[in-house]
């Protein structure tokens, strides 16, 4: 980002014939990249974020994406098709991804600024290229396409919400006004329906009954594609939610960032159980990848069963083959970290057990109820 914003790079694309340069973000990367955006000069070139890792042709598809970075195996494979189709050079920047035809340019931290140069000048080359070719093909979305949204938080900004103290948010949970928060995190699928429409479900279900919802990864690019990542959305949040979101001025979902962001989101679980004198297992809290696709996600998962989350997964993963091993997951596990793994695909029933378990963990800690 700070290549492309340089005075050099933005001069050398005006000659070029481009109004400047332009990164988007997309998946996880968008994610992060989008928490990063809203500093200095960042600003002026960070177009937005795209979506989620089912948009990604569609992306390519508008015909006016240059240069598409890969670094993870969350890449379709038919991107390589769509790239030729529509003029977009692909690189990968890690050996997890390989696509036959595809350069790489492997990330190394020591080199970051000579690699940045020389894929902001692949990407010069291929602007050259496609604005020369007048048989290209353009597909601008109509404005509907574009929302708005707010992302970036970690724990201190959300205590910032909070007037910087801990125990206010913690006193707003004890009252009832907020019962719990539940992180809705992970990849988008269309297993069972569109790709999101259970992120979104599940999403309003929870905010519905005043659990408030903390997004990341391609769940969070769902509920920013869908309007929800603002303070907007305290109006279809329950009556005690919506109050508190407006009493301080906050969301009711909160975007953490990338799907490996579920660290920042451990990091907030941590700071309410040692404030609150519990262990992480007697919060009112629960973990949810409503449309899980991929190993980032399985790694999500077993963090928040390690910190003894209730742990909703649809679809069940490829473990369902052993009853010995669903067992331990979704009954056994308890006794040994307090977190246990809900197998549920229907989103309006996996919020009913995500509440109950919230109520029954309120009890624990003698919270009203
Ligand atoms: S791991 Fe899942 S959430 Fe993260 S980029 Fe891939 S699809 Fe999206």
């Amino acid at each position: 980002m700070e290549m492309a914003a340089g005075r050099d790079f933005q001069a050398a694309a005006k000659k070029a014939g481009a109004k400047g340069i332009k990164l988007y973000g997309s998946l996880c990367e968008g994610q992060q990249l989008m928490n990063v955006s809203g500093q200095g000069h960042f600003k002026e070139i960070f177009g937005g974020q795209l979506g989620n890792w089912i948009q990604e042709e569609l992306f390519i598809a508008t015909g006016l994406v240059d240069l598409f970075l890969m670094d993870l195996n969350c890449s379709v494979p038919t991107l390589k098709d769509y790239a030729d189709k529509y003029g977009t050079k692909l690189i990968s920047t890690d050996p997890v991804v390989r696509f036959t035809g595809v350069d790489a340019l492997d990330f190394n931290p020591e080199k970051a600024d000579e690699q940045a140069e020389r894929i902001l000048n692949m990407a010069l080359d291929r602007f050259k290229v496609r604005k020369a070719d007048t048989k290209r093909l353009i597909n601008i979305p109509g404005s509907s396409g574009s929302t708005e949204c707010i992302a970036g938080y970690t724990t201190e900004t959300v205590l910032t919400m909070f007037g910087n103290n801990i125990n206010t948010y913690i006193d707003e949970m004890k009252k009832g006004n907020i019962k719990g928060a539940v992180a809705v995190a992970g990849c988008t699928n269309v297993r069972h329906d569109q790709g999101g429409k259970s992120i979104q479900q599940l999403t309003l279900e929870l905010i519905k009954r005043d659990i408030m919802v903390i997004g990341a990864g391609c769940a969070s690019s769902t509920h920013q594609n869908l309007c929800m990542s603002t303070k907007d959305m305290a109006k279809k949040a329950g009556e005690k939610l919506r109050s508190v979101c407006e009493k301080y001025d906050v969301p009711p979902i909160v975007s953490y960032g990338s799907c490996t962001d579920v660290g920042k989101i451990l990091d907030t679980v941590a700071a309410l159980a040692w404030t609150i004198g519990c262990d992480t297992s007697q919060l009112p809290v629960a973990a949810s990848v409503p449309e899980y696709m991929e190993q980032k996600a399985i790694a999500d998962i077993f963090t928040a069963l390690a910190y003894g989350l209730l742990t909703h997964v649809s679809p069940a993963p490829m473990s369902s083959g052993s009853p010995l091993i669903t067992r331990y997951l979704t009954e056994d596990m308890v006794n040994v970290t307090g977190g246990r793994m809900l197998l549920q695909d229907d989103p309006v029933r996996a919020a009913d057990i995500i509440e109950a378990h919230i109520m029954a963990k309120r009890k624990i800690i003698k919270f009203d109820v």
